[in-house]
């Protein structure tokens, strides 16, 4: 089936990823159920005023106040860990909500952060307006450009972020040099690793500090529920992250921690899945005459493919974008747009990491915010088109997209 490695032992845990993701952190009941318990309870009954009085103070573990933890999250949180390699790990509302605590817990006034310009819109706005706000100043540089990261260092600088591959034009970054610009110059490296997920790539083995997820993306799997988490040392959790939490409240809710400490059970399989039915539809898009360029970093023309491929478990992922030809913006646009309202069978939906496979027009809808020139310097054309590939065989998935494709190219 896919042409990517399987990965080999687990870094600090005997158990291969596979088998982590399916037994790590099973705290069984007195019922010995075989599947993990889901505690939906906010608060917990204390053995004794003396015991209460521990536990809040942090002198003996023990569950209190769901805010602070609850023991689904925390299996949650123990197996994202142990596939992320990290020691710890900490469950959030949602990925922005992580990446709201990255800031809170690692970042003062005064503070500088280096940040790709290519991330997720809202950690864009987060960095740049509202941590500003706060009096933590922020550069925004190429993805790809190393120069670019070291020559925007200051000795104020504190964490360096990046997300690699981009959404929606997958570009790769090399994480291992980018946690060499970070520690010399005594800064942290946080990776948001949403797109690759750690069945393809483990940002912590290449020397990231902190990696950030949006749950509700690949660990969900399927759509279902909002959720993030931040992966790092006892120290930055136990220190940095958990007095955050327990301030501020950007806790993961019980049910969807179940949710996704379920999904991360098959996260190997479906991205192994959905990475190789992602490289036939860029192999296919490729050669249709309709299609000007397409973005997949499993695909030898992609830039950083030598990279992608060392970094991502040979991999290219389960993200494909595509240009359709056209005459100037306007006809690019309403090609774009005939592409997708010709669908029948896949999803015209932004999300991504589904099962169902999604279809969006990224210069109308995620990035509709930006200005055309912010979009042009971004490279998100009227003519794009982003397909987060899922689980449907690739004959389906063609069929749908060579509706509107074929149509174009008459
Ligand atoms: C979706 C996404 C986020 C934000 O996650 P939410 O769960 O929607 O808050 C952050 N980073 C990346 C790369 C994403 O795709």
């Amino acid at each position: 089936m896919a042409s990517c490695n399987e990965g080999g032992a687990h870094p600090g845990n005997a158990w291969h990823p596979q088998t982590a993701a399916v037994r790590v952190a099973v705290p069984r009941t007195p019922y010995g159920e075989n599947s993990e318990a889901l505690f939906l309870t906010s608060g917990f009954v204390q053995p004794s005023a003396e015991a209460a009085a521990a536990r809040f103070a942090g002198d003996e573990e023990g569950y209190t106040y769901a805010r602070y933890g609850n023991p689904t999250t925390a299996s949650f949180e123990q197996r994202l860990a142990a596939l992320e390699g990290t020691e710890a790990a900490i469950g959030t509302a949602s990925g922005m909500a992580a990446i709201l605590m990255l800031c809170m817990g690692l970042l003062k006034a005064g503070d500088h952060v280096v940040c790709s310009q290519s991330m997720f819109g809202a950690t864009i706005k987060l960095i740049g307006s509202d941590l500003a706000k706060f009096g933590v100043a922020s550069t925004f540089v190429p993805q790809t450009d190393l120069d670019a990261w070291r020559a925007a260092v200051r000795p104020e600088t504190r964490l360096l972020l990046a997300e690699t591959p981009t959404n929606p034009l997958t570009e790769v970054c090399d994480i291992a040099a980018l946690a060499d610009i970070a520690h010399r110059a005594g800064a942290l490296l946080a990776v948001d690793n949403c797109f690759a997920t750690p069945a393809l790539q483990r940002p912590a083995a290449l020397g990231a500090d902190i990696v950030v997820h949006s749950g509700t993306k690949y660990l969900d799997g399927q759509g279902r529920v909002m959720a993030g988490a931040l992966c790092a040392s006892h120290a930055l959790v136990q220190e940095a992250f958990l007095p955050v939490l327990r301030s501020a409240g950007m806790t993961l809710a019980p049910f969807n921690a179940w949710v996704v400490l379920k999904g991360l059970e098959t996260l190997h399989l479906r991205l192994q899945a959905q990475s190789a039915t992602a490289l036939r539809l860029a192999q296919w898009l490729q050669a249709h005459p309709a299609v000007a360029r397409v973005y997949y970093p499993g695909l030898p023309e992609h830039p950083q493919h030598a990279l992608a491929m060392r970094q991502q478990s040979g991999c290219g992922g389960a993200i494909v974008a595509f240009e359709v030809r056209a005459d100037g913006a306007e006809q690019a646009r309403a090609r774009a747009f005939a592409v997708l309202d010709a669908l029948q069978t896949l999803s015209l939906s932004t999300n991504l990491g589904d099962t169902k496979t999604l279809c969006s027009h990224p210069a109308s809808t995620s990035h509709g915010r930006l200005s055309e020139a912010q979009r042009q310097a971004a490279g998100i054309t009227q003519g794009l088109i982003r397909v987060s590939v899922g689980l449907e065989h690739i004959d389906d998935i063609v069929a749908d997209l060579a509706r509107g494709l074929d149509a174009c190219a008459r």
